[in-house]
């Protein structure tokens, strides 16, 4: 491995440790349009996504919940990465993240910008589960599925 990326490593981990610690886009959303519940069983997250959904456009979200840092810090990146997308958008987001975190995209999607930190999850698979879990509650909160997500 190069220094350079040993320093985008370290750059990458503090961005995610900055995230853990100063979640953004965090505490109650008052009058969701749309909302779901995630748990990640193998770590121990847990995290309730609220939405406010208008013509398409996701106009506020937040999150409550506690886990671990990866997952803490993919929710609060996911949630400033979304506020103000369409649906359409978050959806393509949820499919570029999916794809670095779990190593199916051979590059990194340019449109995830700082979300592109979480590639380094993908050789622990407990990890990226972590970080997915927002991101499958997303779905299934605009999906308006009542049940809990379980990434089991
Ligand atoms: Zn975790």
């Amino acid at each position: 491995m190069t220094s350079m990326a040993n320093e985008l490593r370290d750059l990458y981990q503090e961005v995610i440790l900055d995230h853990s610690k100063k979640p953004r886009n965090f505490g109650e959303l008052e009058e969701p349009t749309h909302d779901a519940k995630g748990h990640n069983p193998l770590c121990g997250d847990r995290l309730t996504l609220a939405l406010v959904v208008k013509d398409g456009l996701i106009e506020d979200i937040r999150f409550l919940g506690a886990g671990c840092a990866i997952s803490t810090a993919s929710a609060s990146m996911m949630t400033e990465a979304l506020k103000g997308k369409s649906e359409q958008d978050a959806e393509a987001l949820f499919g570029a993240f999916h794809g670095v975190v779990t190593g199916s995209a051979e590059d990194e999607d340019d449109e995830l910008g700082k979300l592109a930190v979480f590639a380094g999850v993908r050789d622990y698979p407990v990890r990226v589960k972590c970080a997915t879990l927002a991101w499958h509650t997303l779905r299934a909160a605009l999906a308006d599925k009542d049940e809990a997500i379980s990434t089991e």
